[in-house]
């Protein structure tokens, strides 16, 4: 695939490091392709960031064909840049892509266009700790007709943003709640897709979370409402009695790439890691008698992020004394360790650029 690239005349500052937050601030160029039936993928362009335009009645506009993906380019300790896995992240674009019926895209080509984009906009790679250029690639239907079918024309794009520290102020536990109302996706639905309709469908139950003071949700299965699915977007961890549990791939949880690093990094410290159904009421008896020794979700932004405390109703439980447990540290140190360079891969997980 041919990259056509338009530098701009105009390159922005980069803000202070300690001053970046998440998602606010864009590097200069961003990078299009186009799709069509006849064509297939074509064009690759970079282009000075700014705004697109979109026919009215395009498909992403009315019937939601929108999937994206999220991962990081990080400074490494030496200096150089490198990414984590990324192949995972263009296989499951792809699996969200066919969920979606939106065009698939040659792996090898994706990860050209990735790697491209991030040479290009290299000195965007902040250099703290911690810190990271978030890059979104993202895709969706532009068909120019309000007819209901499988897209004809899509648009693949990749911006990418400078991101602070997840955990400036250190890592403090967070408080969730269990979402009794609301579901975010059910088995045959769109959960193990990463589109945006997910996100906006689950928008309301974390506002109303918010509004009770925690900051996200705990997501329970939309068929029975009995089984532990995510927690925000993330997915979901717990040491219960000595056991790490994480709910099984049923089809209606997004299958994160933080989730499998961790599983991969604990079973080969020796622990055992049981991906399976774990039940609500499992989940409850294990904080009313003391054996939920740990909790924490896991994803892409904050690589782990522990549980202080779970409410279901009226209950309200402390998870760990409120602290960081030792497995959520442990994984903590050793994946942003691989991520930032910091330490050796012993995964092979690491992509240079
Ligand atoms: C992206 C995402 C995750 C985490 O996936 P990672 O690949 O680890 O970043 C978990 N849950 C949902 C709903 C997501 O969208």
């Amino acid at each position: 695939m041919e990259i056509k690239i338009t530098k701009t005349t105009s390159p922005a500052q980069m803000p202070p490091e300690d001053k970046l937050g998440f998602g606010k601030v864009f590097t200069d160029h961003m990078l299009l392709v186009d799709y069509d039936d006849k064509q297939g993928w074509h064009d690759a362009r970079i282009l000075p960031f700014g705004r697109i335009s979109l026919h009215p009645a395009s498909t992403v506009l009315h019937y939601g064909a929108e999937i994206f993906e999220g991962l990081k380019a990080y400074r490494r300790a030496d200096g150089g840049v490198q990414l984590f896995r990324p192949m995972e992240n263009i296989r499951r674009m792809n699996n969200s892509a066919e969920r979606m019926s939106l065009p698939l895209m040659d792996e090898q080509d994706m990860l050209k266009l990735l790697t491209t984009f991030v040479k290009l906009e290299e000195s965007w790679v902040p250099k703290t700790f911690g810190t990271s250029l978030y890059l979104r690639p993202f895709m969706f239907g532009n068909d120019e007709s309000l007819g209901v079918h499988a897209v004809h024309n899509a648009t693949f794009m990749l911006i990418a943003s400078p991101s602070g520290s997840y955990y400036a102020e250190g890592i403090n536990p967070v408080s969730i709640m269990i979402e009794n109302e609301d579901v975010r996706t059910v088995r045959g639905g769109t959960g193990y897709a990463k589109c945006g309709g997910n996100y906006a469908a689950s928008t309301r139950a974390g506002e109303r979370a918010a509004k009770k003071g925690y900051s996200q949700v705990l997501w329970l299965d939309g068929v029975e409402r009995k089984y532990i699915e995510e927690v925000g977007a993330m997915n979901v961890m717990f040491k219960i009695d000595g056991e790490i549990v994480t709910p099984k791939l049923t089809g209606s949880i997004l299958p994160g790439i933080t989730r499998k690093s961790c599983i991969e990094v604990l079973r080969s410290q020796g622990y055992t890691v049981n991906e399976r159904l774990l039940s609500v009421d499992e989940l409850l008896e294990s904080l009313r008698n003391g054996k939920l020794e740990e909790a924490w979700g896991c994803g892409t932004a904050a690589v782990v992020s522990p549980i202080g405390k779970l409410a279901f109703g009226d209950e309200e439980y402390v998870v760990g004394g409120g602290k960081i447990g030792e497995v959520t540290q442990k994984l903590y140190d050793i994946l942003t360790g691989i991520q930032w360079g910091k330490v050796e891969d012993p995964y092979g997980w690491v992509y240079k650029l």
